[in-house]
């Protein structure tokens, strides 16, 4: 680098040129601001480092001078002193006025000024692209009244016409960043498939219809014009004959056609599988936890989310495939023609993955999951109506398989197919009346001691027709139509009943309850579970409370209230199934947790080397934050070994124990080496 230095000490200027000379740069070197000042025309630095902190000040004038004669990319600034020095030299005379980029410390080490320099060079790079970039957006004519926008292969804006600047403004764009997301995908469909690419793209209140157009080079020139008062590019099929009249059959929001259109597009594409003898899928997408993002990012992070996933949701479908928007945060695609039932799962996944790094390169900030559920024309439904109460079907089935994750409407009926043909509520409202829910009790290992901890207690319901029903079918069942608090309570009762049978033989061990969202909203859930335990004489510092921040526990005032009156009555409190996609520390450091329990496929990060760190600074964090930790869904000896290795203070899945009955508990603890006396309420730290 050219680097001017203004330094009245000459042995210190003589030490600079020296390591400066070493590292391959250039150097004019003066004692005074007035003659440096008089060279910079024809020095023409990168850099320029001067004293700052003498009472001369030379370099104050010189950075100051430089500062005023405004170039467009200013060369980059280094002051020598003492940090201390430079701040009272400003405040003295109010006369450095931070001017400099950066500072390099007296005495003078040659490994500092190496430093310096690397970051001088990287943020002259970056100045030079901005500068670049400005100077070709003022360069644009502004002859055509429609907007035209001109982007790199990795998405920079390079030309924009003035016609173009109030969408960029609308869109929040600023230079030096990306492009608009929406411009970005565009420009990299086209570039993909190798031909032009038209797409409508929503501005505020206007929808504008893009263009897109690869270029020499792998850039991409996207024309635009403003289509919000036009028909619909494709026209829409006469909607007199749906219901669409009076519907509005664009979303303002994506610039996508409403559900209002559905019955008109699917009615088209079964009636050309009927013709052809061609699979349709119909899939309902659903953007996850969208509402608590709306809650934590606000609204129009939660709106950009949505226009993200529409987006690249149309930019991932084939010609003749539909996206419709459908209420808040979901999506309806009518895939026609797709080959099998594979290729629909295959097809799904490509579209969660597309979505998701979508949202990654328009750096929206915020981690989000898809779900989909679909159905098959005519295979698992031969009719409109059918296929889409179907699909909705398959997306519930993905929603609590966990999310983030399609299923297909098979899987939604269950492995066995009866489940799904039998209306379970009058089912499990019956077993609720008969008692026949029960409970199994996974043990959970103490990493330090291989003693067992405690046990979490898991529902379980056999009913004389279908069989075992797994939780997960009918606990959400019991969630939506106000019988999970009647499952706690029965819940509740053995299990506390079996802590007093453990107990009575000797063992001191801990059991853990799942606890659904409702249940804290019962605002005698506290109490009642406060009686039970004094009723049967068990301290709630034995009795651990499981919940997971799915629920969006934080934002809800109700269960904020329960969970800290459990907390007060003495109960201890685990956040259940943290590493799903809405784990925050938030929860564990705003609410009175003491454990935390670290889900299955976090747990397995910790094979690799990578996702060891990860796991091991969330159990740092732990740590820090007195809680307990427990590593779910251990299957095998080595994840065991390297989780307890890592730090993990208890351990629970089938490599130690699948959940057992009461009885097999019993026998599970006398094989077992006992726990050591602890203090029942003791948390960490
Ligand atoms: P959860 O709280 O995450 O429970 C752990 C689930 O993982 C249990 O499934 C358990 O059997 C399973 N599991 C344990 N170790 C392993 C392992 O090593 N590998 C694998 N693959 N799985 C393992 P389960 O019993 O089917 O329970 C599913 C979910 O149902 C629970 O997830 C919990 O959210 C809910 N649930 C269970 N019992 C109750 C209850 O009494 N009340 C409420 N509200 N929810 C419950
Ligand atoms: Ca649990």
């Amino acid at each position: 680098m050219n680097i001017l230095l203004v330094d009245p000490d000459a042995s210190r200027r003589a030490e600079l040129q020296e390591i400066l000379r070493h590292g391959g740069h250039s150097v004019a070197e003066f004692a005074d601001g007035a003659s440096a000042l008089a060279g910079l025309a024809e020095i023409r630095p990168d850099v320029v480092i001067a004293e700052a902190a003498s009472r001369e000040r030379e370099g104050t004038d010189v950075f100051r001078k430089i500062r005023m004669s405004g170039p467009m990319t200013p060369p980059y600034l280094i002051a020598i002193g003492q940090l201390d020095a430079i701040a009272s030299a400003e405040s003295d005379s109010g006369a450095w006025d931070g001017d400099a980029d950066d500072v390099l410390s007296h005495p003078i080490r040659a490994e500092e000024v190496t430093t310096r320099l690397l970051v001088a060079r990287r943020t002259l790079e970056r100045r030079h692209d901005e500068a670049a970039q400005i100077k070709r957006i003022s360069r644009i004519p502004a002859d055509s009244p429609h907007p035209i926008v001109e982007l790199t292969s990795s998405g920079v804006l390079i030309h924009a016409n003035l016609a173009s600047i109030p969408l960029l403004e609308t869109w929040g764009w600023v230079a030096g960043r990306p492009a608009p997301s929406a411009l970005r995908h565009l420009a990299a469909s086209a570039r993909k498939q190798g031909k032009p690419k038209r797409a409508e793209i929503a501005c505020g209140e206007q929808t504008y219809s893009f263009m897109a157009v690869g270029l020499d080079g792998g850039d991409v020139c996207l024309y635009g014009h403003n289509v919000s008062d036009l028909p619909a590019l494709h026209p829409e099929p006469d909607t007199s004959r749906t219901s669409v009249v009076g519907h509005t059959t664009r979303d303002s929001l994506t610039g996508l056609p409403t559900q209002a259109l559905l019955a008109n597009r699917l009615g088209q594409a079964l009636k050309h599988a009927r013709i052809t003898g061609t699979l349709v899928a119909l899939v309902k997408v659903n953007i996850d936890n969208c509402a608590d993002i709306n809650d934590a990012y606000g609204h129009s992070v939660g709106d950009q989310l949505i226009i993200l996933v529409g987006e690249s949701l149309r930019d991932e479908v084939r010609v003749g495939d539909s996206v419709l928007r459908d209420n808040g945060d979901g999506f309806i695609l009518v895939l026609q023609g797709i080959g099998s039932r594979e290729t629909a799962g295959v097809t799904c996944s490509r579209f969660i993955r597309a979505a998701q790094q979508a949202g990654d390169d328009a750096g929206i900030g915020v981690r989000f999951t898809l779900s989909m559920g679909f159905a098959l024309f005519p295979d698992d439904a031969d009719s409109e109506q059918s296929l889409v109460e179907r699909a909705d079907q398959a997306l519930a089935e993905a929603k609590n398989s966990g999310r983030n994750c399609w299923r297909d409407y098979p899987a939604a009926v269950g492995a066995n197919p009866m489940i799904g043909a039998v209306r379970l509520l009058p089912r499990l409202m019956g077993a609720l009346q008969t008692r026949q829910l029960h409970a199994q009790y996974q043990p959970i290992i103490a990493a330090s001691t291989g003693a067992v901890a405690g046990f979490e207690a898991l529902v379980r319901w056999h009913d004389q027709d279908l069989g075992w029903i797994p939780p997960d079918r009918f606990i959400p069942i019991a969630e939506a139509r106000g019988l999970i608090a009647e499952v706690g309570r029965q819940m509740a009762d053995m299990v506390f009943q079996q802590l007093a049978v453990w107990r009575k033989a000797g063992h001191l061990v801990t059991v853990s309850l799942n606890i659904s969202k409702r249940q804290l909203w019962e605002p005698s859930f506290a109490d009642a579970m406060h009686q039970l335990a004094t009723e049967r004489q068990l301290a709630p510092g034995w009795i651990i409370m499981e919940a997971t921040e799915r629920q969006s526990l934080l934002h809800d005032r109700a269960c904020r209230d329960t969970l800290e009156r459990l907390a007060a009555a003495g109960f201890r409190l685990s956040i259940d199934d943290f590493g799903s996609g809405h784990s925050t520390f938030d929860v564990v450091t705003d609410l009175p947790f003491h454990e935390l329990k670290v889900n299955m496929s976090l747990s397995r990060k910790a094979q690799s080397p990578r996702g060891r760190h990860v796991v091991k600074a969330i159990l740092g964090m732990c740590d820090t934050l007195g809680l307990e930790s427990v590593a779910e869904g251990i299957e095998d000896a080595t994840l065991g070994a390297i989780l307890q290795e890592i730090g993990t203070d208890k351990l629970q899945g089938y490599f130690y124990s699948p959940p057992l009955s009461a009885e097999a508990s019993l026998q599970f603890l006398q094989r077992h080496p006992r726990q050591p006396a602890p203090t029942p309420a003791s948390a960490k730290g």
